[in-house]
């Protein structure tokens, strides 16, 4: 099949894949435009917009917007990004927990699973039991592995974002440059994307609650502490994707106590004071049977009073560090997440008190914090998002297009994916 670019038909040359992308974008962005709307929006001529609104109909990555007569057979004059095109399925790796989903290409959530996993278990394990899931999801909806169009998974550690690899992770041993696109590429032909957890969150809280903030933080209080930054619409990686990685910021000690030894191997990070395992080791050393953070959850909801007290200097070191956060990066909105987040207000409270008595009162202001809105669902929201970003930025387009029979009408209704939505 000869590639679109290298095809002429009469005088107008067939649009290239950025031609394509900024067409779909437009849609992407738009309930529903009608060819005038895409004219006026792009600044493209009628013959041009035409020409690139029917190659997209008939890659069926637009579609006629519904709620219009098509009467005396003319053409529906408005047309949606159709966000059923595909599927993307992503997989949201926690320390103890992996949550995978399966997403239309708007990034909503139409079936997920959660499960329990171990991270000393390694890649291939873990990426075994990733890919069980994801083909039990597709199996669930009737959808053939054909119709996935990207992969994307988050893990709790440093990503080299472009090579798509784990660098270095304190806590997930085996994965230091494991080529994991390699590895899904063995079973799927769609592209994979490799994102740090908190970057995944942040996105997806980003652009679904705070579209308009221009400087988001995320800080993810779990088993670890994480933290990442979008600004400017970006997610801002670092010059080698090691942004954000706050919970090792090291922490002055807060009382006599000898100073604690991080999972990374340094002494005295914030993590080793106030991340989840932390919690659940000061607690069994204060003669409180303490399994896991779950359980260290559930003492302080039920107001323990020794868990309260290590909550609070917890909120208090957090605080210290997300103040030196703010001084550097001002944000707007700081978004809290993870499982101690969720659950506890003493360490909320903590953080508060020491982020607005540390920072510059310019920026406090307007400082903004707030617990997730996503909650567990943020990090496979931003994951699908950032896929859908990936996927339909280019060449990706170009493919979808010139896979689809140019010959055809483009009369979309009659071969929709059959993708079931489950509310
Ligand atoms: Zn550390």
């Amino acid at each position: 099949m000869p590639r679109l670019s290298q095809v002429r038909v009469g005088t107008t040359p067939l649009p290239t894949a950025a031609d394509l992308a900024h067409v779909l974008g437009l849609f992407r962005e738009a309930e529903a435009l009608t060819r005038a709307d895409v004219m006026r929006l792009s600044g493209l001529s009628r013959s041009t917009v035409n020409q690139r609104i029917d190659a997209l109909l008939t890659a069926e990555l637009v579609r006629p917007a519904g709620g219009q007569s098509i009467a005396r057979g003319r053409p529906p004059e408005r047309f949606a990004f159709n966000s059923n095109r595909g599927v993307l399925l992503v997989a949201d790796m926690g320390a103890t927990s992996l949550r995978t989903g399966l997403c239309d290409l708007s990034g909503k959530v139409l079936a997920e699973h959660e499960q329990a996993i171990d991270l000393t278990q390694g890649p291939e394990a873990l990426l075994t039991l990733i890919r069980t899931a994801f083909v039990e999801l597709l199996i669930d909806a009737a959808l053939e592995p054909t119709s996935v169009l990207g992969i994307g998974l988050d893990v709790p550690g440093p990503v080299d974002f472009a090579r798509g690899q784990v660098v270095s992770p304190p806590i997930m041993n085996g994965w230091d440059g494991f080529d994991i696109r390699a590895w899904f590429g063995h079973h799927f032909t769609c592209p994979v994307l490799v994102e740090n957890d908190v970057n995944a969150m942040a996105w997806g809280e980003h652009q679904t609650i705070y579209p308009d903030v221009t400087e988001l933080f995320m800080l993810k209080l779990g088993t670890g502490i994480g933290a990442g930054l979008v600004t400017r619409n970006r997610i801002f990686r670092g010059a080698d994707g090691a942004a954000g990685d706050i919970g090792h910021y090291y922490a002055s000690p807060p009382d006599d106590a000898p100073v604690p030894q991080c999972r990374c191997g340094r002494l005295g990070c914030v993590e080793a004071y106030a991340g989840g395992w932390a919690l659940v080791r000061d607690l069994n050393e204060a003669g409180i049977p303490t399994a896991n953070v779950g359980e260290a959850v559930q003492l302080l909801r039920s107001g323990d009073l020794t868990a309260v007290r290590l909550a609070r200097r917890s909120g208090r070191i957090v605080g210290e560090a997300i103040a030196q956060a703010v001084s550097l990066f001002n944000p707007r909105v700081i978004v809290l997440a993870g499982q101690l987040a969720a659950a506890e207000e003493h360490l909320i409270a903590g953080i508060r008190e020491v982020v607005y008595q540390r920072s510059l009162p310019l920026a406090t202001g307007n400082l903004q914090i707030r617990r997730s809105e996503l909650a567990d669902r943020a990090g496979l929201i931003g994951l699908a998002l950032q896929l859908a970003d990936t996927i339909f930025a280019g060449p990706e387009v170009e493919l979808l297009v010139a896979a689809s029979d140019s010959t055809r009408p483009s009369e979309y209704a009659r071969s929709q994916p059959q993708v079931t939505h489950s509310g």
